[in-house]
């Protein structure tokens, strides 16, 4: 096992990784920005080193400075958590080629995983169902880019290679939109990400996200440890996730994870990754996978019991899995609620003092997050701020410890989305279960 491993990454994310860490007796580096200074975490942390200013270009997503952190400390390993530097496939070869072990997959794996079009091709080969589309990326020529629209049907999505973030995407409704639309969509995908390559998909109109979290190590020792329904989304964020997805068969949970199982076999995955799909009429159909550990990963933690960052730091120091399938089981539901720091009407993020903090307790409820009293939500960052989850027997339960904890909290000083949180938990069709990816965005647009 590692001696010291240095986390690359801000916020509640940092002191998850590092709660693992202390569990396996791992020493940890936080790094940080000037704006997190007086985080709690950096200072519960074994050893920290400053990283840059506040932009994250200057220092989250600034590598040479963070793999001088490591020379500095003698880290051995680096987590890098999710969003800045997690998918980052030069950032992982990098780390490796300093001497350091990145705690998540090969990097040829992020980078086959990371372009959406060889990621999509990838599944293709490996069985694994996928929204009907363009074969590879979309040609130059007008008319057989028509061609394969009408041959979809429309509506069509044109989708960047290198998209992310819900950016990098156009739904066309016509043929007379059709190529206009695919110019313009190139021409941001190559000033956002630097890649102008595009496929199509079909636009599915009902759809919900359903995704599959697995594990694998590196004896090519895989494990699916089951699903989440992340449906709730709000320009394409996600702001309720919950595990298992309700209304949907076991058998046919089971089948898409065994697919997804096969598929990490197939490419040598290691580490903890997610296959997002949509589901529309009972059939799944592959979007995109993520190479790294999810924001929404505790509603798995709650249900299988199963620790996931202790799981990935594991399998990234060359241990094996010690799980096989048959030892991962279910028990009960879980629900999380990401709490962020925003406007309630607007969502324009609200960055600032925060005056009161109250966490929510009590049978079944975990709380995520790096705040306390008095804590300053710095502007540059992403708006979430904390993650209740609620574990009961089922999801009725669940829920009925979710309003409870949405009711118990308190935060003041600084708006939040807490208020929408206690709507949605008391909203009928989220209660039946099941509703759209369209649902929240439709909800928000009648109030
Ligand atoms: P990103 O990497 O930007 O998150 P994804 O490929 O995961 O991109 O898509 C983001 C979201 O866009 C999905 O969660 C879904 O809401 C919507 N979406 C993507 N592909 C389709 C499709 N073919 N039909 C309908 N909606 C889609």
């Amino acid at each position: 096992m590692f001696n010291k491993v240095l986390i690359a990454n801000r916020g509640e994310i940092a002191l998850r990784i590092q709660r693992a860490c202390r569990e396996l007796g791992i020493k940890t580096v936080a790094v940080y920005s000037q704006a997190d200074a007086d985080a709690k975490y950096v200072r519960l942390a074994d050893e920290s080193v400053c990283i840059g200013p506040p932009s994250s270009a200057d220092s989250y997503l600034n590598i040479p400075a963070i793999i001088s952190a490591a020379e500095v400390t003698n880290a051995e390993a680096i987590h890098p958590g999710y969003g800045f530097l997690s998918e980052n496939a030069d950032f992982a070869e990098r780390a490796q080629q300093s001497g350091y072990v990145f705690i998540g997959p090969k990097p040829e794996t992020i980078r086959l995983m990371g372009d959406k079009i060889s990621a999509k091709i990838e599944m293709v080969d490996s069985n694994v169902p996928v929204v009907k589309g363009s074969k590879g990326v979309l040609p130059d020529d007008s008319k057989l880019v028509m061609a394969t629209a009408e041959e979809l049907g429309y509506p069509v999505l044109i989708k960047a290679a290198g998209g992310g973030g819900g950016r990098g995407m156009r739904v066309v409704e016509r043929g007379a939109d059709l190529i206009s639309s695919v110019a313009m969509t190139r021409q941001e995908a190559e000033s956002a990400f630097g890649n102008g390559a595009l496929y199509m998909e079909k636009y599915l109109a009902n759809p919900r996200h359903i995704e599959i979290q697995v594990m694998a190590d590196c004896v090519n020792n895989a494990v699916s440890l089951g699903d989440r329904d992340c449906s709730m989304q709000r320009r394409h964020q996600k702001i309720i996730e919950e595990a298992t997805a309700p209304l949907v068969s076991t058998d046919a949970k089971q089948m898409i994870g065994q697919k997804c199982v096969d598929a990490c076999k197939k490419m040598g995955y290691i580490g903890a990754g997610t296959f997002e799909f949509l589901f529309e009429d009972g059939e799944f159909y592959f979007i995109e996978m993520n190479t790294r550990l999810q924001v929404e990963h505790p509603v798995t933690e709650m249900i299988t019991g199963q620790d996931l960052v202790k799981l990935q730091i594991k399998v990234a120091a060359g241990e094996k899995l010690g799980l096989l399938q048959k030892d991962i089981g279910f028990n009960g539901h879980a629900i999380e609620c990401r709490i962020n720091a925003e406007n309630a009407k607007n969502f324009r993020p609200c960055p600032g003092q925060i005056t009161e903090w109250h966490a929510p307790g009590g049978p079944g409820i975990r709380v995520d997050s790096h705040v306390y009293n008095n804590y300053f939500v710095p502007p540059y960052y992403d708006s979430m701020i904390a993650k209740i989850i609620a574990h009961g027997k089922d999801r009725g339960e669940a829920i009925s410890r979710m309003q409870i904890a949405l009711s118990e909290m308190v935060i003041e000083g600084i708006d939040t989305n807490i208020e929408l949180h206690r709507e949605l938990l008391g909203d009928g069709n989220f209660l039946s279960g099941g509703t759209s990816i369209h649902y929240l965005e439709k909800k928000l647009g009648r109030a």
